[in-house]
């Protein structure tokens, strides 16, 4: 078992103005699950993509407008997000404090070396 505090975990640069963390990975021997945590200054926004994997998201943290194919949707601080594979999304931080988000994701959306291959939330 692995015990971690998240203000331990490194940060690398994502998105626009955005930062991520892999807290739990294929790193630490997880076969199965990629859990991240992203910051993301106000006005930043995650990648707007889609992928074939999907993506379970839980807002940690301030607000967000989530972009898909419908229309805009207000997310904030308790939503939890079920993103299915294909479904294109970006989260964009519309309020005025850091957004800060986790998603977790199978391990393929993200690699061993905890780069997120290109469309990875
Ligand atoms: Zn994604």
């Amino acid at each position: 078992m692995i015990l971690k505090r998240i203000e331990n975990v490194l940060s690398q640069p994502y998105g626009q103005g955005a930062q991520k963390k892999v807290v739990i990975g294929a790193a630490d021997g997880a076969p199965t699950f990629v859990m991240r945590i992203f910051d993301v200054i106000p006005g930043g926004a995650s990648s707007d993509h889609s992928h074939d994997f999907e993506h379970e998201v839980l807002i940690l943290k301030g607000q967000a407008t989530l972009k898909s194919d419908g229309p805009d949707r207000l997310v904030t601080e308790g939503t939890a997000i079920f993103i299915p594979a294909n479904e294109r999304h970006q989260l964009v931080n519309s309020g005025k404090d850091t957004l800060r988000f986790m998603c977790c994701v199978p391990l393929r959306g993200e690699d061993s070396s905890g780069v997120a291959p290109s469309g990875s939330c």
